[in-house]
């Protein structure tokens, strides 16, 4: 095969983008304001102040602003691990045979594994800006705790972190890697909060549950002097920062003379999604291109294949705004499933938005062993050894090329690979030992989540 195009395509720190994208400034119409769940009435900004630092609650409601400059000591730290590569998949195009081109961006390459730790940056150094003393958040499967722990290590700011108790449990090592960065580690429920004394009181024996670590990680902000809180998906600040993916990946396809006819994501809270497709957005709403957009979910929390586009709460403890969303109800529990990352009853209201207007094109639900059978052939050839929700995104890639080679044509295929899977060897044991399950909610599974969404006097009955 000849090789025109390198495998890996780099860009120095010269080119490397200085602002972040902002995609609401372009789309004709804005996503439903999030609804401050006391009043019933549009969040003010003032509103989220006392939970997120002033500057981020600006960028939160910031829909006009096409480019925002990033901070030099954030540039700083993305150059300790950015620019990131995309790599072209010579050898699983061979293995498939495939007249495709498929390229993928490779955002694992940090300590977190994952492009968790864009937005946790940009995060941590506002809050350090504005003189706070500490940050609080949840983490579920822990990528999301180990991202944030760097990033206040790097800046100097105290973290609590409430995780998960099961997951604590069963992943020693994370929890070994965020305290080995310094931030504080507690397994929740715990009794540091009134909401976690209650619930403790109720079921002293609880595994706990992401629901739960966002209340107590509110909660805990609110209620200590110089403390915010940070949430590490699907709010339009975290799209923002994560535009820096597609801002790269665009000039690293200008410098190989490509273009993709297909974007291709995985979506759990859709800022890694959001974040590539971004770029490639902006064409398409200036009608300069046309690519198909595919977000890739589990078929175990199918939020936007089978969800409703409707008004929900973004944590299941109904403390946070409500948002505009694909969702499944705050309410749904979903399966324990090993693509921790994915599982989350909602949806970025910008991604949701786009999907329902028709420009992010489709949305596609994949089963659990399908996703491991393709990152362990992507491991294979590629060698990089993918986080189990990124294989949901070469699954996809895979199934575009496989069509490619029916029809003939060679379409270019551009994927994120959002981040690394060497911290998820139990669900690969799981998956060789022929132990993985798949599972996918029946429609009465459903209703139960949608029975819990919320009524809004005048908006939603
Ligand atoms: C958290 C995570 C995701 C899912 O989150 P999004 O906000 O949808 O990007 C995907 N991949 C990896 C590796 C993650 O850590």
């Amino acid at each position: 095969m000849s090789r025109k195009v390198p495998k890996r395509v780099f860009l120095t720190e010269d080119q490397m983008p200085t602002q972040w994208y902002n995609v609401r400034a372009d789309m004709k119409e804005m996503h439903d304001p999030y609804i401050n769940p006391g009043t019933m009435k549009p969040v003010e900004p003032q509103d989220l102040l006392p939970i997120f630092c002033t500057e981020l609650a600006k960028q939160e409601g910031d829909n006009t602003t096409r480019y925002i400059d990033i901070p030099g000591p954030v540039l700083d730290f993305y150059k300790i691990y950015r620019p990131s590569p995309i790599v072209r998949a010579y050898e699983l195009e061979q293995a498939l045979g495939t007249p495709a081109r498929i390229y993928y961006k490779f955002e694992g390459n940090n300590t977190s594994g994952s492009h968790k730790l864009n937005t946790a940056a940009a995060q941590t150094y506002y809050a350090k800006e504005q003189n706070l003393k500490g940050l609080t958040t949840e983490t579920g499967a822990g990528q999301w705790g180990t991202a944030m722990a760097m990033a206040t290590s790097y800046f100097g700011l105290d973290l609590i972190v409430y995780m998960v108790k099961c997951s604590s449990e069963q992943k020693p090592y994370r929890r070994a890697v965020i305290e080995t960065f310094g931030a504080q580690l507690i397994p929740s429920p715990s009794t540091t909060t009134e909401v976690g004394r209650k619930i403790l009181a109720e079921h002293p024996n609880t595994g706990g549950s992401l629901g739960c670590a966002i209340s107590e990680a509110v909660e805990k902000a609110v209620t200590t002097e110089g403390y915010r809180y940070v949430l590490g998906s699907v709010l339009n600040q975290v799209l923002l920062h994560q535009s820096i993916i597609g801002e790269e990946s665009k000039i690293q396809m200008e410098m190989i003379d490509e273009y993709p006819d297909i974007v291709i994501g995985c979506a759990g809270g859709g800022s890694n999604m959001g974040g590539l497709m971004a770029s490639f957005m902006r064409d398409k709403l200036e009608g300069k291109t046309n690519p198909h957009f595919i977000a890739v979910e589990p078929a175990s929390c199918p939020t936007m294949t089978r969800g409703k586009y409707a008004y929900d709460f973004c944590d299941t403890g109904h403390i946070t705004p409500l948002a505009k969303m694909y969702t499944l109800g705050a309410g749904y529990i979903p399966s324990p499933d090993h693509a921790g990352g994915l599982r989350y009853h909602g949806m970025s209201p910008i991604l949701s938005k786009l999907y329902h207007d028709g420009l992010l094109d489709e949305a596609r639900s994949v089963k659990q062993t399908e996703v491991f059978k393709a990152a362990v052939e992507f491991a294979k050839y590629e060698t990089i050894l993918p986080a189990p929700e990124s294989a949901h995104a070469i699954l996809a890639a895979m199934q575009e090329a496989i069509k490619c080679k029916e029809t003939g044509e060679s379409k270019v295929i551009l994927f994120n690979l959002s981040g690394t899977g060497n911290f998820d060897m139990g669900a690969y044991m799981a998956y060789r030992e022929g132990k993985m399950k798949d599972y996918e909610p029946t429609d009465a599974d459903l209703a139960e989540g949608f029975a819990t969404l919320p009524k809004i006097p005048g908006i939603q009955e």
